[in-house]
């Protein structure tokens, strides 16, 4: 018998295409050397050209499975993925605060997913006011994409000023750290995400790859800096762990059937 490694929760969807949400996040934990556990929150119908269809797993089903798994097995780190709707917000929350995620205990990381690279929904337009009111002030980190940036605080970002001023608006809504990725400013050479703590900008700068298999990166990031918290890394090394995991995963991402395959564990 061996010890037991590090636990982290994703409380996220199921993508039917194997390329992002919770298959995503538990073969990047398991790349990252963690135990991931999960609480479904919905299954999406999905291949490589997008989403067809949407079954949400009820709300008190999602809440419950978070307790469960924290008050035996224990988590180390969560992070949030597709969270459906405003329900489902609504009753995890609670169910974190019970066992004691986010909110400066457990670190949470919540990856505010709002539509698949596609454009199709994953989060109801009304769940918008329960993501910034009830996630981000327990968050420890929130991890928005330029697109929802502009959903969450109505910022268009162009360019790396705006990415600054926009990292300022989302840390006014309550979380310890904010992410702003950088990788749909599309006329930008590189890929540079913005890490800020209310005091420091830090720049993570990285390169830009000509591929449109990047399906699940969003997932894949949020994961390996899950996996690092887990560990006890602080906030700064956990993203920077995170950033060197993605770029190794987006540059070996391989094709799968005829639309977008996804970033890859297999360095
Ligand atoms: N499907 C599910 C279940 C997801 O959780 C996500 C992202 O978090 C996606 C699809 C979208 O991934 P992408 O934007 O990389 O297509």
């Amino acid at each position: 018998m061996t010890e037991a490694p590090p636990r982290v929760l994703t409380i996220a969807g199921s993508d039917s295409g194997g390329g992002a949400g919770i298959q995503a996040d538990l073969r990047t934990l398991f790349a990252c050397g963690v135990h991931g556990c999960v609480a479904l929150t919905a299954v999406t119908v999905q291949n490589s050209l997008g989403v067809t269809g949407v079954s949400e797993i009820p709300a008190d089903v999602v809440a419950a499975q978070i307790v469960s798994v924290a008050e035996d097995i224990g988590v180390q780190a969560a992070k949030t993925g597709m969270l459906a709707s405003a329900q489902i917000i609504e009753a995890i929350t609670p169910a974190l605060d019970r066992v004691g995620i986010g909110a400066g205990k457990t670190p949470l990381v919540v990856d505010p997913v709002s539509a698949s690279m596609h454009g199709n929904p994953l989060l109801a337009d009304n769940a918008l006011d329960a993501l910034r009111g009830l996630l981000f002030p327990r968050a420890t980190l929130v991890t928005p994409n330029l697109d929802e940036v502009r959903l969450i605080t109505g910022i268009a970002v162009k360019d790396r000023e705006d990415q600054r001023v926009a990292a300022k608006a989302l840390h006014a809504m309550g979380p310890e750290w904010v992410l702003v990725k950088g990788g749909h400013m599309w006329d930008d050479p590189e890929c540079l995400d913005l890490l800020y703590d209310g005091q420091e900008f830090i720049e993570l700068p990285g390169p830009r790859y000509d591929t449109e298999h990047t399906h699940g990166s969003g997932d894949t990031l949020a994961s390996s800096i899950s996996s690092a918290l887990a560990r006890g890394a602080s906030v700064p090394e956990a993203v920077r762990f995170g950033k060197e995991f993605i770029v190794r995963s987006v540059a070996t991402a391989y094709p799968l059937g005829a639309g977008s395959g996804p970033v890859s564990p297999f360095w």
